[in-house]
Parts: structure tokens; sequence; C-alpha cells
């Protein structure tokens, strides 16, 4: 088939409060072809990731990221993979381009496993999926008693297994991060998997983090998850020499295959965390996920967003035995909640891959008019984008 249109839309919740909760807004890409629709979500600012898709050339190596995919051939994943090859030349230096086309490139996956009726993990090469511990993740409270009580609700719901994250973790001093940390726990109970996230909060500080790790270890954190920038891999390797006991995880912020594995070469990271809506989407999540089995590292979803990105999330390690893992957005705004039906756990708190074709989930746009965001993007009076009807 032949790829004939790639439309955006970006949807925004009536308040966006500045806490670190990624399902506030959204940035939903179709792609149509063959009578067929698939769908994907940008893990990004949404504005500024249009902007990257109709952006004029500046010159060769700097091209909108829509260049060359409007009639572009379809048929199997091979063109898909040629696509994202081509889109990395044609965008060299154009940093919110991985963020756009990830949207893009999981859009063609679901559109040409729906062409084929197929799941995208089977184009993938994988012959059957293996349930997932889901976990749970939640922010941090704003005090330790609201931190009891998001992991008494994480529990009540039927995880076992949840992560706290963001909020004040690493701003209000060493003692106030312990009690959030033993809140949790209690809420949480001896039995579950307790994860940690800092959210970059230590920025360079290894002597920060450091300091945290006694409490990390007393609550028996099952991770702690990017104490540094994303980039910072010498940071990360030199807290792991120190604290060899507490597994560390990174890699949500990976904006490439390379920026991956340099998180498990030098950064050393025990999880690496991937977002196929920043990565560049599945194919090269796929990447990683390989690198990482090699190389006996933990490959881990990282979804904070709809049901739609846990899905294309899922793919790139759904049938992998060994990557037993799931982060599941389980609060997310109702935004996010109305961009597809949620992927249910089972009973024991497992989760699994769709077996329908493509992502297996529907998007139903017209349950999200009320989001819609009105955008113009004109050059010298010429208008490159306008929001699409729906
Ligand atoms: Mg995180």
């Amino acid at each position: 088939m032949k790829i004939e249109a790639v439309d955006f839309w970006y949807l925004r919740m009536p308040v966006v409060e500045d806490i670190g909760d990624g399902s506030q807004d959204a940035l939903l890409v179709r792609v149509s072809g063959g009578g067929q629709e698939g769908w994907g979500e940008c893990e990004a600012a949404p504005v500024t990731s249009i902007a990257a898709a109709y952006a004029p050339m500046s010159h060769e190596a700097c091209k909108p990221v829509l260049d060359g995919v409007i009639g572009a051939t379809l048929d199997d994943p091979d063109d898909i993979l040629r696509l994202s090859r081509r889109q990395r030349r044609i965008c060299m230096d154009h940093l919110q381009a991985p963020h756009t086309w990830s949207g893009i490139e999981i859009a063609l996956w679901d559109l040409l496993g729906k062409a084929r009726s197929a799941p995208v993990w089977s184009l993938l090469g994988h012959r059957k999926v293996f349930p997932k511990r889901a976990y749970a993740s939640v922010l941090f409270g704003a005090s330790p008693q609201d931190t009891l009580q998001n992991a008494r609700q994480a529990v009540a719901a039927g995880f076992t297994a949840a992560k706290f994250g963001w909020g004040p973790f690493g701003t209000a001093g060493v003692e106030a991060d312990r009690d959030h940390l033993l809140a949790a726990r209690e809420g949480l109970g001896p039995e579950a998997m307790l994860l940690v996230d800092a959210g970059q909060i230590f920025d360079r500080d290894v002597e920060a983090a450091a300091e945290r790790m006694a409490a990390l270890e007393d609550v028996r954190a099952g991770w702690f998850e990017e104490p540094f920038g994303g980039e910072c891999h010498k940071q990360y390797a030199a807290l792991k020499a120190r604290f060899p006991n507490v597994p560390i995880a990174g890699g949500e912020a990976a904006h490439s295959v390379e920026m991956a594995e340099h998180a498990m070469e030098f950064g050393r990271v025990d999880f690496i965390q991937i977002d196929t809506g920043r990565i560049g989407g599945i194919g090269p999540a796929s990447a990683v996920a390989e690198m990482a089995r090699q190389g006996g590292i933990q490959f881990v979803n990282h979804t904070f967003t709809s049901h739609l990105a846990l899905s294309a999330s899922l793919q790139p390690f759904a049938g992998y035995e060994a990557f037993d893992l799931c982060e599941y957005p389980a609060n997310p705004k109702q935004l996010a909640r109305d961009i597809s039906a949620s992927l249910q756990c089972d009973a024991d708190g497992l989760i699994s891959a769709s077996e329908k074709p493509g992502l297996g989930v529907d998007v139903d746009l017209a349950k999200l008019k009320k989001y819609l965001q009105q955008v113009e993007i004109s050059v010298n009076g010429k208008i490159l984008y306008s929001t699409p009807p729906i």
C-alpha cells in the first residue's frame, strides 16, 4: 500500500499543572493507507513536535520530519526501518525529530499490522507473548501521609508492585525522603515490590543521591530510577560502583538506540527503560530489547500516558519471557483514559500484549473532541499546518 495521509491532533486537559504527570496532554498521530488507519502517540511536547513535522527545510540535514513519508510504500517491516533510517539522515540537526517520528513510526506498525491481520509483536519476529507483572506507576504524594494512601490504593487495585516518583522527592532533605519511602513501604505491605523514581532530581550530584541509598536499602527498593540526568552516564556508573546492592534503572530519556546503549554500557544500569514514544518508535525499542538480552540487562517499558502508548511500548519486549515487568500508568488523567480502552491486568496483576491485529487498541476520535487544541503554523502567510477537524 501507499501511505496516503498523516494527521496530528494536539489534545490537552482543561488545566495542566506543573507536576511530573505526562498524561495531561497528548500528541496523537493517525496514518492512513489502503483503506485502514494506524494510530500512534508521541511522548513529547505537542506543539514543538508538530512544528518539527512541518517546519520548512533548513538544509539537507534539517528537513521536516514528514518529508518523503506521504506516498511512500508500506508493505512490510523493512519499509518502516527504511523510512526510519531516512528520517535520521534528513533530520540530523533537528532535535525534536525523534519525538515526532516516534508517533508516526508507531502508527505505521499499527497500520501494517492491521493490513496483515497480525499483531505488531508477531511482525517483530516474536512467536508468542509472555505475561508481565504490571507495576502501578504513581507520583509521590505531597506528604508522607498522601504517599501512604497512594500505596494503599495501588494494593487495593490489585497491583503486586508499585513505583513512586517525582513530587517532593529529593527537594526537602534526606529525612523527608526517608519518611516518604517508609510510608510507601508501609502502604504496600512487606510483600509488594517497591520501585522509586527520582525524576532526575540530582542532575549530576552523586553525593546527593548517595545520601538516599541507606533508606532505599532499608525499604528494599527494587530499583532506584533516574537519580541523574538522562545522559549523565558517569554519574550512574559512579553510584552503582558505590552501592552495588541497589539496582539502578534509567533510559526513558533515550531518543536514540545509541543513548540507550550508552546508558547500559557506560551508565551500567540494571534496568533499561524505553519509551517507544521518544526513542523513535517500536523498531529502535526492539533493537534495545535485543541488546539488553545480550547484555544480561532487564528491559522494561516507560509509559505514563495512554494505553495506546502502553500497547506500543509492550510490543518490543512482549515476546521475551525474561523481561517480566511492565510500567502501568495506574492513575492517568481522563484524557489518557479517553484516547483508548484500557489494557486490563488479570487476577494475578499480570498484563500481556494484545493478540489483535496491529496494536490491538481502538481510538475513538469523537470522545476526544473536547480536548482538541486548535493550532496553526504559518510562514509568510502560507499555512503549513492547521488542526484537522475531528
Ligand atoms: Mg521515570
